[in-house]
């Protein structure tokens, strides 16, 4: 494939190497080479009590009792060793939303989502597609982002199946008020939340699907596209199909 001048900006951007243009930096060495898989991620447990059953109205809550709500929430034992909670960032109208994983240290220290690392990749990434998680740009360019926990992992250890399903509902009421346009879903985690599925990522990605009836994109999470560069150019296919979906009919 032929890339303009304009498209090897953004993939830069994002630290792709184009093939055939002039080498700008040395892509970092990559780690492991194996896919993003869910394999060692626990199921959904069916037995699990429902999350945020009647006591708890989240769906009714508008976004400043929901973010109270988070603030104060003790539903699991996240909330003995979290700093904070990381509520989400970005425009209330934004037609993008992210969703990722769980703070990290980072994030639990600074009470905003994927401020590490891995966010400077993400930000990276929406660049390249001219979004941004600032206001100073209309809702067609901004994101919203957030994540499936609302609460550090201790040691960043996978999310537990009873962890995602007592944050749910403030994902869920996060979906409600925002209504965005597109949804990208980053990561094994945040598969498993909004699709119920724990099929690999790379078998879901490469297509649209819904969630509340929102077209949602499955892509790699950033952290692993780091540890596996190689992979940044099949982000960056889900980025293209994410915009192309996103883009009103004309
Ligand atoms: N990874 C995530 O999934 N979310 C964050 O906020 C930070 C890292």
């Amino acid at each position: 494939m032929r890339w303009s001048e304009h498209q090897i900006a953004m993939l830069r951007e994002m630290g792709v190497r184009v093939w055939g243009a002039p080498a700008e930096e040395e892509a970092p060495a990559f780690a492991a080479m194996v896919e993003e898989t869910v394999a060692s991620a626990p199921p959904p447990d069916p037995s699990a009590p429902p999350s945020h059953a009647p006591a708890s109205p989240v769906g009714t809550l508008d976004w400043p009792a929901l973010r109270e709500a988070v603030a104060a929430c003790t539903a699991c034992k996240l909330c003995e060793s979290r700093r904070q909670t990381v509520f989400g960032v970005g425009h209330t109208q934004a037609h993008w939303m992210i969703v990722g994983e769980a703070p990290g240290e980072q994030e639990d220290r600074q009470g905003e989502p994927f401020v590490g690392k891995s966010g400077q990749l993400l930000d990276n990434m929406l660049r390249a597609i001219q979004l941004t998680r600032g206001d100073a740009a209309e809702p067609a360019h901004q994101v919203y982002i957030a994540n499936t926990l609302k609460c550090r992992p201790p040691g960043n250890r996978n999310p537990l199946p009873d962890e995602l399903a007592k944050c749910e509902a403030f994902l869920i009421r996060q979906v409600q008020l925002l209504q965005p346009k597109i949804i990208l879903a980053m990561g094994a985690f945040a598969v498993q939340s909004l699709l119920r599925s724990t099929e690999p990522v790379g078998r879901l990605r490469g297509r649209v699907h819904h969630y509340q009836g929102v077209p949602l994109i499955v892509t790699y999470h950033p952290a692993y596209l780091l540890r596996n560069p190689v992979d940044k150019a099949k982000a960056w296919d889900d980025l293209c199909l994410a915009v192309e979906t996103a883009r009103p009919a004309a």
